[in-house]
């Protein structure tokens, strides 16, 4: 697969990609082509990569990290051109609208935690648990939480939590 070497002028995302890979960034923007082969690009250090894209007078508008909290978040490249118009107005605005953005991106990563933190079967792995039904004792009624039982869907396999 050949490889080119891009870089995104209104993020700032850059990389080696498919040469016949669309030249649209996540953010909206059109990347250029950086005038390196791969095999110079990777021996390039940070600081001469960033100092071809300063020599190219390419300014990205608004920083890679930013970018791709916005779109985690939103899905919009539009939101993306309006934090950017937000950005050179009122900088004090956009920096508490990011962080909104931040605090939404972190909850959902929280959200992904608890799920894969759920039980799983100690068996076969599988999370399609029928967790903690307790038993029930025609003679006492429930019994305590000690007969709690989960069962694996998936395996059929039973233990006690
Ligand atoms: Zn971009
Ligand atoms: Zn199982």
């Amino acid at each position: 697969m050949a490889l080119e070497a891009r870089i995104c002028p209104k993020c700032g995302s850059r990389g080696l990609v498919p040469i016949e890979a669309d030249r649209k960034c996540f953010c909206g923007g059109t990347e250029i082509i950086f005038n390196v082969t791969k095999e110079q690009y990777v021996k390039m250090s940070d600081y001469e990569i960033n100092k071809m894209i300063e020599e190219m007078n390419i300014q990205p508008i608004i920083s890679n990290e930013d970018a791709h909290t916005i779109y985690d978040v939103t899905h919009s490249t539009e939101i993306i051109d309006a934090m950017i118009e937000l950005k050179q107005k009122d900088i004090i605005e956009y920096g508490l609208k990011l962080s909104q953005f931040k605090n939404q991106l972190e909850q959902r990563n929280q959200v992904n935690q608890q799920e894969q933190n759920q039980v799983h079967c100690p068996r076969c792995g599988s999370a399609n648990i029928t967790a903690g039904q307790r038993g029930y004792s025609l003679l006492t009624g429930f019994v305590g939480s000690g007969s709690t039982v989960n069962r694996c869907a998936n395996c059929g396999h039973k233990w006690k939590p």
